[in-house]
């Protein structure tokens, strides 16, 4: 169960080390990633019936499944399961739509314009987890706003289940989103197909998608090792609640549950101002733990969990930006006055009545997010993640005359001789 810890009692490096997760000391994972991807790379489709079986435990007699073998697949999904998945897909659809914003052409000087202009990502690849919980909502969050960039081939990959299929309502999203094809594909050997290609599944240009260690430790090796890229590290999903004595200790440890039982590498803290209120809100963890049906995964979880005590806000405030957590929700009335000393977060969510899942389902903003301390310098996925700003710049004869001289000179200060001429004949001609 979680320990808890004062903050006044903490010097810099036990905050180091309370901060730090999911590192990989032996390299063990690493080890393993580097062996599967290094298959995929020489044996293609081989290699992923083979994983399959010895990870996903299925015997597969081929590597996808097709239009109609989904509409098959979705016809179990019922008419209030519809519903609420279009109310997921219009409301995401709704705050992704709103990212996509033509730039203004800029004249940085007479006759000089600048201007950046958004392009799809052409070939995406996407990665729906489905090892100990199957989720079709990352499906939507990272559908969508590839569906909105435009990007014209969208390859899906998602761990076959022990059928050899997916489950329904990644066959129905699928059918919401028009993809025709899922290809049963989990783990590094998903990531790896993607990256490298196989006689089925085809190289992507970028990799989206949360996943356990394997995916996520697959994602930063084949980053920089191949030419395709990825969104970002989004790893074992983790969530810091700040809480005051304004906090509902039940709300409080509903949302650490809830974190708490995506996996066991998962990660729930707790930074409060009131001793009170945590030691409620860990009676009210054990109480709602009883009834949950993923307890098992979810007390693992906890026990890799922490409460941290501090005397006031701004201290709660100092530990997460140092954590740099995935989800953080401000439990206080006071939210409106903290929010401005949030520096390092992937989603916030404020006030009593924001439950994080309202955005990891619903609300419109992306589930797919920074962990590991990768929110100090990595945002969610977006419309964005999915599309290149190429810059375009047009001179006119004012223009290559009135920055033709500085040009001239910063190219002469490099030694850079054919930089200035390129210049230079523009400027003056030579004479025939
Ligand atoms: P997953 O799809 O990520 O992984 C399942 C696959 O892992 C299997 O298909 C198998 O190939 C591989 N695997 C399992 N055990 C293995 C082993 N011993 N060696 C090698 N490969 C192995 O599904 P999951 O495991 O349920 O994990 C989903 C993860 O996604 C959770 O950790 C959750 O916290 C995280 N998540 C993160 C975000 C985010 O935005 N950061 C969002 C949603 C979910």
């Amino acid at each position: 169960m979680m320990k808890t810890y004062n903050y006044s009692n903490l010097n810099k490096q036990d905050i180091q080390t309370l901060v730090q997760r999911n590192v990989d000391p032996a390299n063990e994972i690493r080890t393993l990633v580097e062996d599967v991807i290094a298959h995929v790379k020489q044996h293609g489709d081989r290699a992923l019936f083979d994983y399959a079986h010895q990870f996903d435990k299925v015997e597969l007699s081929k590597l996808y499944l097709d239009k109609a073998e989904l509409q098959e697949i979705a016809s179990a999904v019922t008419a209030d399961q519809k519903a609420a998945l279009k109310v997921a897909y219009d409301n995401i659809y709704k705050f992704h739509q709103s990212q996509v914003k033509a730039e203004d052409k800029v004249e940085t000087m007479p006759g000089v314009t600048c201007w950046r202009e958004l392009r799809p990502i052409e070939k995406v690849g996407l990665y729906i987890p489905g090892g100990t919980a199957v989720l079709p909502s990352t499906f939507l969050m990272l559908g969508i706003p590839a569906q909105i960039a435009g990007c014209k081939k969208i390859v899906v990959c998602s761990p076959p289940q022990k059928n050899g299929k997916v489950n329904a309502f990644i066959a129905e999203v699928a059918l919401m989103l028009g993809v025709d094809r899922v290809y049963l594909a989990g783990g590094a050997q998903a990531v790896a197909a993607m990256a490298y290609g196989t006689e089925t599944i085809s190289k992507v240009d970028k990799i989206f998608g949360p996943g356990n260690q394997f995916v996520t430790k697959a994602k930063t090796i084949i980053q920089s090792t191949t030419t395709t890229a990825i969104d970002m590290p989004a790893g074992p999903s983790e969530v810091l609640v700040i809480a005051d004595g304004t906090a509902k200790p039940a709300f409080v440890a509903a949302d650490l549950l809830a974190q708490a039982e995506h996996g066991i590498d998962s990660q729930s803290v707790l930074v409060c101002t009131d001793e009170n209120i945590a030691q409620q809100t860990l009676i009210e963890v054990e109480k709602q733990l009883q009834v949950l049906p993923r307890a098992e995964i979810a007390k693992q979880a906890l026990d890799n969990s922490y409460i941290v005590v501090t005397d006031t806000l701004a201290e709660a405030m100092d530990f997460s930006n140092q954590y740099a957590p995935e989800h953080l929700i401000l439990a206080t009335e006071s939210w409106k006055d903290i929010t401005d000393s949030i520096i390092n977060a992937g989603s916030v969510f404020l006030g009593n009545l924001t439950p994080e899942s309202a955005g990891d389902y619903a609300s419109g903003t992306n589930h797919t997010l920074p962990t590991s301390s990768y929110a100090r310098a990595y945002s969610g996925v977006s419309v964005d993640s999915f599309v290149k700003k190429i810059t375009f710049q047009h001179l006119t004869e004012e223009g290559i005359k009135n920055i033709g001289p500085s040009v001239e000179i910063l190219a002469d200060l490099e030694g850079l001789h054919a930089h200035r001429n390129a210049v230079s004949v523009r400027v003056s001609p030579p004479t025939p």
